[in-house]
Parts: structure tokens; sequence; C-alpha cells
């Protein structure tokens, strides 16, 4: 697969530490607080959910929500839908957004007013890749909330660590650019 790809720009490694500090610094935040329950968009947020809840040493729950926007291509339609809901009610929880990458801000726009509409009492967002360049929303994060963010990611279509291209390369243990010539 390494073939597939220009360069690396976080590998295993440097994924494993940065993950082990956010959960540091994410449990530290939650000691005093109620049980989190701890939401992955689907597909993408796949591994860093699982790598980061493991480190997580406190009373908390797990699921996913599954939101579509992007097709096959590299760029988003801009349309967020929720096509597979919570199993878990979140209703005056705290809700931890667990994703991929934030590029416009329309996919998280779009969750974070979902949890609201279902009774959460505080969002935060923790996204393993950020990518403020690209922020079309400014996403609001009211109260308690916290934004964690993994790495800045500059403005490439990546792909591994869960992140996609039509499904493809998800299951690289590191984040890397994909050759244009996969792609176009
Ligand atoms: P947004 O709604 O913030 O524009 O896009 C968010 C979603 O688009 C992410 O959760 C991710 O699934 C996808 N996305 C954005 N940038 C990239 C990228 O560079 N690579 C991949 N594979 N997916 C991306
Ligand atoms: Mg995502
Ligand atoms: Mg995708």
């Amino acid at each position: 697969m390494e073939s597939h790809i220009e360069t690396i720009l976080w590998n295993q490694n440097q994924i494993a530490s940065r993950v082990t500090e956010l959960a540091a610094q994410i449990s530290a935040d939650l000691l005093d607080s109620p049980p989190a329950a701890f939401v992955g968009v689907a597909t993408g947020a796949f591994l860093f959910l699982a790598d980061l809840v493991r480190q997580i040493n406190l009373p908390i729950t797990v699921d996913f929500i599954r939101v579509e926007s992007y097709g096959c291509g590299t760029e988003s339609s801009g349309k967020p839908r929720i096509s597979s809901d919570l199993k878990l009610d979140v209703c005056g929880k705290h809700v931890i957004l667990v994703e991929d990458i934030v590029d416009s801000g329309r996919t998280l726009e779009c969750v974070i007013e979902h949890m609201k509409l279902k009774g959460a009492s505080c969002v935060s967002v923790c996204t393993f890749l950020d990518k403020p360049s690209r922020r079309k929303i400014h996403l609001q994060l009211v109260g308690q909330a916290k934004f964690y963010s993994g790495f800045q990611c500059p403005d490439y279509f990546v792909v591994g660590y869960g992140m996609d291209f039509a499904e493809s390369y998800r299951h690289l243990p590191y984040v890397g650019v994909l050759k244009p010539h996969f792609y176009k």
C-alpha cells in the first residue's frame, strides 16, 4: 500500500504518543464531571475512538453515529446528513464527539446540533486532525464544552488511520497523502 502514498505525515509511533496525550488531557478534564458519552463519527473515527477510549480509565459509554457528506470524491458535497443514529440516550449527558478530521466544519455543526436536540447537557469535540485553513463554519461550543485536536493538518487530502478515499486506505496505521494518480 505504501506505493500509493506520496508522503507519510504521521507514523504509527507519532499517532500513538499524541493519542496518549489527548487521553490524559481528556481524563483530567473529566475527573470531576458525571460519566461522559463518547460518540464516534463513523466510519472515519473508528480507529481513533478505539485507541482513545482504551486509555480513558473512567466510567464512560461508547456509541457511533453515521454522517454522510463526502460520497466517493475528495470534495465535500456540503450537505451532511445523519444516516444512522445513536443507539444510546444522551439526554443530560456530556457528549464527546470523536471525529477523524474537521475540514469545513459542516459535519460537526450538523452532529453538534443533533446532540443538542437530543438534550445533551454539553457537547465537546475531540478530532484527530484539524484543517483550520478550510473552515467555513464557526463551531458553536457552549458552556464547559472543549475542543481537543490531535494535529493540525496541512491542506492535503489525507488517508489512513480511519480516513478513506472511496472506502479504501482506512486500515493504514499511519496518515499519508495519496498520490494524485490514485484519485484522478
Ligand atoms: P467537513 O464536514 O468538516 O467539511 O468534513 C468532515 C469530513 O470530511 C471528515 O469527517 C472526513 O470524513 C472528510 N474529510 C475531510 N477532509 C478529509 C481528508 O483530507 N481526507 C479524508 N479521507 N477525508 C476527509
Ligand atoms: Mg469524519
Ligand atoms: Mg470519507
